[in-house]
């Protein structure tokens, strides 16, 4: 049957974390799979953050909650889409969620099929210092016993440089600050992977 995607080890680990009427942040929305599905955990009562520098992205994002909302059995939290990088995320979610949160998602690199970024040759990719400085908010933002999720794409082009960055920065992480797990297929060694961390 073979073993769980990177993406949904990713949900399963953030789902066991997130409780019903909990607040959580979608770090790059991308397609919305995520923030739907962080919408879904934390329900009704609970809040999602959600963080995309693309219009496009938070147009498909909006789009996909809509449909889910839409459909039968639904019961999903209230969603903040923000239009602004997660580097900001300290400054834009509301001081009185700082350490509350339960879970951060991270899945980096580029929204599949999008157009190409403005005034630039290719996608609008995740990158090394934003991310980085991401990370660092994030672990500020969580509550004991939270989750981080980062999912890393070594494999499309500035990818390998971000992943350097982020498998530096988790190296780095003192032990009294957070415990850290990887999730890899080793013989794949350009295929996403993925980090989790649980805040102490
Ligand atoms: N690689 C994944 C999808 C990642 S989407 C897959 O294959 O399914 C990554 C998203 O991050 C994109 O929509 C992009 O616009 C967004 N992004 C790029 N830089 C960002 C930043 N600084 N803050 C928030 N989102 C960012």
């Amino acid at each position: 049957m073979g073993f769980l995607s990177v993406l949904t080890m990713a949900q399963r680990l953030a789902a066991e974390r997130t409780p019903p009427g909990s607040i959580a942040v979608d770090a790059t929305a991308g397609g919305g799979v995520d923030t739907l599905f962080l919408a879904r955990t934390v329900g009704p009562g609970g809040r999602v953050y959600a963080f995309d520098v693309q219009e496009e992205a938070l147009s498909r994002t909006r789009a996909r909650l809509a449909e889910a909302a839409n459909g039968a059995g639904a019961a999903l939290g209230d969603v903040t889409l923000l239009r602004a990088g997660h580097e900001e995320m300290s400054a834009r979610i509301p001081s009185e969620a700082h350490g509350r949160v339960r879970a951060v998602m991270f899945n980096l690199g580029y929204l599949p099929g999008g157009t190409a970024g403005e005034g630039a040759a290719g996608p609008v990719i995740t990158k090394p210092d934003t991310t980085v400085a991401a990370l660092d908010a994030a672990l500020g933002l969580l509550a004991p016993g939270g989750i981080a999720t980062i999912v890393v794409y070594p494999g499309h082009d500035g990818g390998q440089d971000e992943a350097e960055s982020v498998d530096a920065w988790v190296a780095a992480l003192p032990d009294e600050a957070a415990q850290a797990v990887l999730y890899r297929y080793p013989k794949r060694p350009s295929s996403p992977y993925l980090y989790a961390l649980e805040k102490k």
